[in-house]
């Protein structure tokens, strides 16, 4: 017989998935089965829509969550394109690239697809490649749009790959000027970055995912939202699926037709435990506020920053829930074994998966500064294992000023 499993418990301290609220897994164990027409079940998914849209906000009646990890949102965002489709999509670290090869199979045309089925080179869809550890900015993209006039644009709002924060603003303004339904793969900024769909309102649809600033890993649901001219682009067209189809999904959170209707319609068996803990992770969002989250992230990744750079690392990102670093000079080129070092003592930080090799370190739902000191203090316990060395003293006095800064919140 197998032994039972055992799963070591790490601190997640990487780019993702994020540490999990207590209260979120009391929900997921505490559930009853009830099955997924079960009265409590949709009514919970209806809450869960109505949760979204305040936490997004945004008024899109199309805004629910696909169950599975980012990927199926993304999956369910770009699922109205079709084979030949104009698409121009900005790639400035691995996910984006991940977004560009899944849209590169979405519009590549037959002979296209079945010339490299893994990997096909569409000729209809223009990768814009930014150089690793880069944001996209406005006038890239606005250049971009300008030139080749596409009907999509997609771009990472927070690109986890190399921990850089892409101008959404510009995005959405040159989406406006030149007629063009913008995708934004949103998975590392929705309960992370402080800021409101309806604010950008040339970004056609938006996909997120459960683990990361949501804090729902019990595989739950990726956050989708929809504005009124994709769902039309849509009712046109279709789209060549049925289980990440946004209308058909749509349907069992109760929405129908572009209208909220009072009960869900079978589209495929929900999970109560799933929902429950969905629920439980968004009205802990809620209840924070959006605000007071994103400025937990600002303060906590600000120290982090500090006491890496005073320990000779070099930081090179700018998103605020994630630090990417080159180790001190005197270590460079040794990121990979810090990293496995790290891992093996379960400190769950992780490396850049594209070149070069940097470290990455994630606060995901480790915002108190006993969580930040825990992260600092490893990681230079780890330094210093491997043959470096730094000022202690000076690293504590950076970590004592999170507490002044979080207590005076
Ligand atoms: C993590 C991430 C993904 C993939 O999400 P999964 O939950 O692993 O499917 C996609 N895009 C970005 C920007 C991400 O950070």
């Amino acid at each position: 017989m197998y032994e039972q499993l055992k799963i070591a418990n790490t601190i997640a301290a990487g780019p993702g998935p994020g540490n999990t609220d207590p209260r979120v897994l009391q929900q997921f164990a505490s559930a009853g089965l009830a099955d997924h027409m079960h009265p409590d079940v949709l009514n919970g998914m209806i809450e869960c829509k109505h949760m979204l849209r305040a936490i997004w906000g945004t008024e899109n009646t199309y805004t629910f969550g696909v169950a599975g990890t980012g990927w199926s949102g993304l999956d369910c965002m770009i699922a109205a394109v079709q084979p030949g489709d104009s698409v121009v999509v900005f790639v400035n670290g691995t996910f984006s690239g991940i977004d560009a090869l899944s849209l590169r199979m979405k519009a590549a045309t037959a002979e296209e697809l079945a010339a490299n089925p893994t990997d096909p080179d569409a000729a209809s869809v223009n990768v814009i490649t930014i150089a690793h550890g880069t944001s996209v900015g406005g006038d890239t993209i606005e250049q971009a749009l300008a030139t080749h006039k596409p009907k999509w644009a997609l771009m990472a709002h927070y690109e986890t790959g190399s921990g850089r924060i892409n101008d959404v603003q510009g995005f959405s303004d040159a989406c406006l000027r030149h007629g063009v339904l913008g995708m934004v793969d949103a998975v590392s900024s929705l309960g992370v970055a402080d800021f409101r769909i309806d604010d950008y309102p040339g970004v056609a649809a938006w996909a997120s995912c459960p683990q990361k600033g949501i804090s729902c890993l019990p595989l739950t649901y990726a956050p989708v939202s929809f504005r009124q001219d994709y769902i039309d682009v849509l009712n046109q067209s279709g789209a060549r699926c049925f289980v990440h189809h946004p209308l058909m999904e749509a349907r069992h959170w109760g929405i129908m037709d572009g209208q909220d209707v009072e009960k869900g319609a079978y589209h495929r068996t929900h999970s109560a435990y799933a929902v429950a803990a969905f629920h439980e992770a968004l009205r802990l969002t809620l209840a924070e506020g959006l605000a007071n989250r994103a400025a937990r992230y600002v303060a906590c990744e600000d120290i982090l920053r500090r006491a890496f750079t005073a320990m000779g690392c070099e930081v090179t990102s700018n998103m605020t829930s994630l630090v990417v670093l080159n180790l001190p000079p005197n270590m460079a080129g040794r990121e990979m074994e810090f990293v496995t070092y790290c891992r093996s003592q379960n400190f769950g930080i992780w490396p850049t998966l594209s070149q070069p090799t940097q470290v990455r370190v994630g606060i995901l739902n480790l915002l108190s500064n006993a969580d930040i000191e825990d992260i600092v203090t490893r990681f230079g316990a780890a330094l210093v294992d491997l043959g470096g060395s730094y000022d202690v003293a000076e690293v504590d006095q950076i970590i004592g000023s999170l507490q002044a800064s979080l207590a005076a919140e």
